[in-house]
């Protein structure tokens, strides 16, 4: 299973098609790319091989200079087109995607339909689109409703996190899943893994559990998820193979 963000000004679609087949050693059932155009989220994603995705959902189709890919191995619904990622909230206006294990999402799920929030997906991700969005409510700021949001979660994440209302960012978070930001030149990458990313930049930052990063296509950040604060971290070069 795998996460690849991109921004900058290539198409996302093909950085982060090339960036799932790098991934594909991880093992997944299922696959999923959002782009974004500056208007909308666009969103395709299934259960198969990323090769047949392309073909049968043309991945290589999307529109958008940012965006989030994904390859699942289920462990909370079975892996089919809905419970692939990206999940997204009630309003469509964010979408994630998650490797890992949402050890509360049962409890969490029942509060949320307790208050009128509609699920789509079996799934545990699920519900954190749901509970950011929950949050977004009582709280302007995307940043701290979704840190707020994360921080009712148990249990392992690694997220890729995009919001039409915040143009030109994305947000990727780490607690027990790995995650990597690649820093390139007017733009920016986050992966599993390097080599996901490798062949466009390597200059590379390894986020630690209980951060998160926001990046856009010519800064990046890293900060703790439990205080807010900045994290300074140092940037590694990694040996081009
Ligand atoms: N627990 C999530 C799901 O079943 C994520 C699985 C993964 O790590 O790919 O959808």
């Amino acid at each position: 299973c795998g996460i690849i963000g991109y921004i900058g000004d290539r198409p996302a679609c093909q950085v982060i098609v090339k960036g799932l087949k790098r991934l594909e050693y991880r093992g997944y059932d299922s696959a999923g790319i959002v782009t974004e155009d500056g208007r909308r989220l666009f969103i395709k994603k299934g259960a198969g091989r990323i090769d047949e995705l392309i073909e049968r959902l043309g991945l290589l189709e999307m529109p958008g200079k940012r965006g989030i890919g994904h390859t699942r191995w289920a462990t909370h619904g079975v892996p089919n087109d809905v419970n692939a990622h990206p999940q997204t909230d009630c309003t469509g206006r964010i979408a994630l995607v998650h490797n890992g294990i949402i050890e509360n999402f049962a409890e969490i799920k029942d509060e949320l339909v307790a208050k009128g929030h509609r699920f789509e997906s079996d799934t545990d991700t699920e519900v954190i689109a749901h509970l950011i969005e929950e949050e977004l409510r009582g709280e302007s700021d995307f940043e701290q409703a979704m840190r707020k949001a994360l921080l009712k979660l148990r249990g392992s994440f690694a997220l890729g996190i995009i919001y039409t209302g915040e143009p030109d960012r994305l947000y990727f978070v780490r607690n027990e899943s790995p995650l990597v930001l690649g820093i390139g030149d007017g733009e920016n990458f986050a992966a599993s893994d390097v080599p996901a990313f490798l062949e466009y930049t390597n200059r590379v930052v390894f986020l630690d559990d209980r951060e998160y990063a926001v990046i856009t296509k010519d800064s990046w950040v890293v900060k703790n998820l439990d205080t807010g604060e900045v994290v300074e971290k140092p940037v590694h070069e990694i040996g081009w193979t």
